[in-house]
């Protein structure tokens, strides 16, 4: 790591320039080219002050890829991932504590990659995308699970989203190469620092919204999925509960179950940035 990080400084001090968003309040300045940006990024709710944290909320799914279907009153995903994320961001917008933006505001199809660019150009400092789960052999499973970013799929169920999710992206027909790397190094780095806050944002979810709603027993996973690989912004999916599963439908999709889901939410991110603004002034 050490070796790694003389090479990074070495780098910037050659005068790789830092471009939009290079630097950060906190750590290491994190290089990456970010040209290209899409047209039309999303507006911004919440907090005023420009300098307060960024959180870009994705809900699942959207336009022709309605996701998983409820067997108990055909709900869609797609349609509970909206009214879900669209609830976080009020609550958050309400407190004021952050800044929060979402991927899609409507039923419009977004391929995988562009909504974690979209939080990279907005230079967000946490990507939460929402979903539902789906177990069609067992409806019996219910409860929350949080993934975050793994190389290897951790199990056969977590490939087996991995897979389901990736496939998004080939109904979009969007190319997914050509991410627009200056280092690999730099990128490595970067990717390894995200993924440590994203595993340390995933146990603090789990500890502030267990008051709230209920989560699986192994309720932190690991998967290769896409739309978590932004490899310079912390993220995480989050699976509500399952669509399934009637009492997670009834619940999830219920105006008072929307409303505890956001407020653990809520908890979770602004307990999040509390702590990571105590660690850079204790510096
Ligand atoms: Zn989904």
């Amino acid at each position: 790591m050490e070796v790694l990080l003389a090479l990074l400084m070495a780098l910037v001090a050659a005068g790789i320039p830092a471009g939009p968003g290079g630097e950060r309040d906190e750590g290491v300045p994190i290089v990456l080219d970010r040209s290209d940006p899409l047209p039309g990024l999303p507006r911004i709710v919440g907090a005023a002050d420009p300098r307060r944290p960024l959180v870009v909320l994705d809900p699942g799914h959207g336009g022709r890829d309605p996701g998983a279907t409820s067997p108990f009153g055909g709900r869609r995903e797609k349609d509970v991932t909206l009214a879900i994320a669209t609830e976080i961001r009020d609550a958050l917008a309400a407190s004021g504590r952050v800044r929060v933006a979402m991927t899609r505001e409507d039923d419009r199809y977004l391929v995988l990659k562009d909504r974690y660019e979209i939080a990279r150009k907005m230079r967000a400092e946490l990507f939460i995308s929402i979903h539902a789960d789906a177990a069609p052999a067992n409806d019996g499973a219910r409860g929350a699970t949080i993934y975050t970013l793994s190389e290897v799929a951790s199990d056969r169920e977590a490939a087996l989203l991995a897979e389901q999710q990736n496939r998004s992206d080939r109904i979009g027909g969007a190319e997914l190469s050509g991410e627009a790397i200056v280092d690999r190094i730099l990128i490595d780095l970067a990717q390894r620092e995200s993924m440590n806050v994203s595993a340390d944002f995933a146990a603090l979810l789990k500890r502030e919204a267990s008051a709230y709603f209920p989560f699986r027993p192994d309720y932190h996973r690991f998967a290769s999925l896409v739309v978590l690989k932004a490899p310079d912004v912390p993220s995480i999916l989050f699976e509500t509960g399952y669509l399934t599963n009637p009492v997670d439908t009834a619940y999830i999709d219920s105006p008072e179950g929307r409303r505890q889901i956001a407020l653990g939410m809520k908890s979770a991110i602004e307990t999040h940035f509390a702590r990571r603004l105590v660690r850079v002034a204790a510096r």
